[in-house]
């Protein structure tokens, strides 16, 4: 029998719609013409999608760790004993004593019943997400601008700017859709500002080659250089910002001269006259930000900087003019939106009283979360140190993403109860489980996902579920009503439209306007309206249509209404490199692998693009310390070692070292990145500093 259905690529925040054929257990994938995201277009990952669909190396029924190994067991006796246990910790240690550590993978409806489950009923906002490692530091620099995790751009916006910033944002390889965009419009004045020359710096007409974590020095030089040439947007900064005087002071205490700004930055002064020239001149301006500017120590504020530069000029609100955070999951969007991060509730809402009150009569839980919970990286040390007794761990492979990754196996080694839902039967975290839920792979799974320009689509089902697999909600909802029988109501849903109708419900609960996140116009779907749901954008209130630009009124979602001008402090990495250290590790990322390699590992044709794991080195570096192209070279840091294949290249500014982190712990220490970085994180949004440990390199 042969299968057709639109649904939505599972890989980046692009969120590009497929059509998607299944024939027995073979599949065909291409591009919807119908999406606004992609227009038809896909790239080697989604093209490649029909050959990772299958039952090679799934997990197909749960699974229990005895002594011997994994063991089959039956679904009642797995979930009677993720439940009892979590129940039984709960009431000897506290709610704070169990975690859940979620994913951009999961679908809308996934990550609202398990935000429910945690923050309504168990009690604790000890629930993150991986996307705390992706774009935590673009969330918080929003709500400190904005007043709410509210994106401004929309991908239109990328072919009618007429100037293209790409801040720390390879996205000819991580967005390779949204990049194909801006092929039209061959007149586009592009900048890309990167310490390393990728392929979206080699196409663009200026690459500000920086010296790591000096951004909010080369952003902050473009609001002086703003201010210092009058080119300010007087008329929006008067009526629509707040705080200029305070940035105006913050930004005379450091020299602000083009020369010292350059000098800093390590870049000539006549590139960067160049830039801020160009983004002086030009009205429509697009400034892409991602995970180069977010994994620092000080993400947010590169984040606030680039805002900055936007608010004062008045770029923002209209077409082809907007600062514009791309997410790199396929759900970071939505995950967002429904409280899948530990510092948020639900709804984009704060855990202030009003809003924890708010939620609470909505979902009529017997309790609620008091205050925010411990974020990825301190959960983790929270696991560590015993303070978390029980985690449960959805989508994800933290033994290899997360930072300094080595303590995240001396962290699940010590756990009392490790439960794992996942697709495939062996991770590096599968592997740690005490526990192991098959949950629903790509294909199988039937929901919604929001990408970066806040649009809803439906991924939808080609197939039965194989095996004993369940869908993650379902898995949340049978834990939650076994571990309390008067839950039983509040987890009783017939089907993904159920979750998706009831968070659509809660974003527009005694809302009157307050929240730009409102989907009142999808409350009350029925299954049928839900099935043939197309791409929808919100904010779509129930008295309107759905809105394409934020902003465009210069109504912001702070309580004057008002946009801040925050001042972002220039300060250096967590950490400086040291004479035992004196090189900087920047972990990246390769144009046909995701994450860790647990799907697309099974497609030859994405193998092919890099084949292992390469260390770029300047050839300067590499003459001096006796290494050879080709050769293997071990990278140390405090926190680790790694073995990889050097790549000798003057594509990395001399002391720096780049290397991808998908490879894991079956090929350890070959190119295991994540083991190597330093868990110093930002302070406002616990983002990672991915791009930054120090580290000595030798050859092998
Ligand atoms: Fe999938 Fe992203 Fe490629 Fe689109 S650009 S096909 S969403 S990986």
């Amino acid at each position: 029998m042969t299968t057709t259905q639109s649904s939505t690529c599972p890989y980046c925040g692009v969120g590009c719609g497929v059509e998607a054929t299944l024939d027995g257990r073979q599949m065909t994938v291409r591009g919807d013409g119908a999406h606004p995201a992609n227009q038809g277009r896909l790239c080697s990952k989604g093209t490649a999608l029909g050959n990772t669909f299958g039952l090679e190396g799934r997990l197909l029924s749960p699974r229990r760790r005895t002594p011997q190994g994994f063991a089959e067991t039956t679904w009642e006796a797995a979930l009677t004993e993720v439940a009892g246990r979590f129940r039984d910790i709960i009431a000897e240690h506290g709610p704070d004593a169990v975690a859940f550590y979620v994913s951009g993978q999961l679908l809308t409806e996934d990550y609202y019943a398990v935000n429910k489950l945690a923050k309504g009923y168990i009690g604790t906002a000890n629930i993150d997400t991986n996307s705390r490692l992706c774009m935590s530091s673009a969330v918080a620099a929003h709500k400190l601008a904005f007043g709410a995790d509210l994106v401004p751009g929309v991908y239109d916006d990328l072919s009618e700017a007429d100037l293209l910033v790409f801040s720390g944002h390879n996205a000819a390889w991580t967005h390779p859709v949204l990049y194909r965009r801006i092929e039209a419009r061959p007149d586009q004045f592009r900048v890309c500002i990167d310490p390393r020359r990728t392929d979206t710096a080699k196409a663009a007409n200026l690459h500000l080659m920086i010296r790591p974590q000096t951004d909010v020095r080369l952003w902050n030089g473009l609001c002086a250089h703003l201010i210092a040439r009058d080119a300010l947007d007087h008329d929006f900064v008067d009526q629509h910002t707040h705080g200029f005087s305070r940035l105006m002071a913050a930004l005379s205490t450091d020299d602000q001269s083009l020369e010292a700004v350059a000098a800093d930055c390590g870049i000539s002064s006549v590139d960067l006259k160049t830039f801020y020239d160009a983004f002086l001149q030009t009205d429509k301006v697009v400034s892409l930000f991602s995970m180069g500017s977010n994994q620092s120590s000080q993400g947010v504020h590169k984040g606030l900087s680039l805002i900055n530069a936007h608010l004062l000029s008045g770029k923002i609100g209209k077409s082809g003019a907007a600062p514009f955070s791309i997410t790199g999951q396929p759900n970071a969007m939505g995950g967002r939106e429904v409280g899948g991060l530990a510092n948020m509730l639900a709804a984009h809402m704060d855990f202030d009283d009003a809003s924890k009150a708010l939620v609470q009569r909505y979902w009529g839980s017997p309790t609620l979360a008091p205050k925010p919970g411990l974020k990825a990286v301190d959960m983790f040390e929270a696991v560590r140190t015993g303070k978390i007794k029980a985690i449960w761990i959805m989508a994800t492979n933290p033994m290899v993403s997360m930072p300094d990754a080595n303590r995240i196996h001396e962290a699940l080694s010590k756990c009392e109860l490790v439960v794992v839902s996942d697709v495939m039967a062996r991770t590096d975290t599968m592997d740690m489980a005490h526990i192991q839920l098959p949950a629903a792979a790509w294909g199988e799974k039937d929901g919604t996902v929001t990408n970066s320009e806040r649009v809803i689509s439906r991924q939808r089902n080609l197939t039965r579920l194989p095996g004993d697999v369940r869908a993650d909600w379902a898995i949340i909802a049978e834990v939650a009503r076994r571990m309390n029988p008067d839950w039983a109501q509040a987890f009783d849903w017939a089907g993904p439209h159920e979750v998706f109708a009831e968070h659509a419900g809660l974003t527009a609960f005694e809302n009157n306007g307050q929240r730009f996140l409102d989907l009142g116009g999808l409350v009350g779907m029925t299954r049928a309206q839900y099935n043939a749901l197309m791409p929808v954008r919100w904010p779509f209130p129930a008295d309107g249509l759905p809105a394409t630009r934020l902003f465009a009124d210069g109504c912001f979602n702070t309580p004057n209404g008002r946009a801040r001008l925050v001042p972002p402090v220039v300060r250096g990495p967590a950490q400086q490199p040291t004479p035992d250290f004196p090189f900087s590790f920047n972990s990246c990322r390769v144009r046909d692998h995701w994450h860790t390699m647990t799907r697309t590992a099974l497609a030859p044709e994405l193998n092919r693009h890099i084949t292992e794991p390469t260390l770029d080195i300047h050839p300067k570096d590499a003459r001096r310390l006796g290494i050879r192209d080709g050769r293997l070279v071990v990278v140390t840091t405090v926190q680790g070692e790694a073995i990889y294949k050097a790549r000798v290249t003057d594509d990395v500014r001399v002391g720096n070292l780049h290397a991808p982190m998908h490879w894991t712990q079956q090929f350890a220490p070959y190119g295991r990145s994540n083991g190597l970085i330093n868990p110093a994180v930002d302070p406002l949004s616990g983002q990672p500093e991915f791009k930054h440990t120090p580290a000595q390199v030798r050859a092998f």
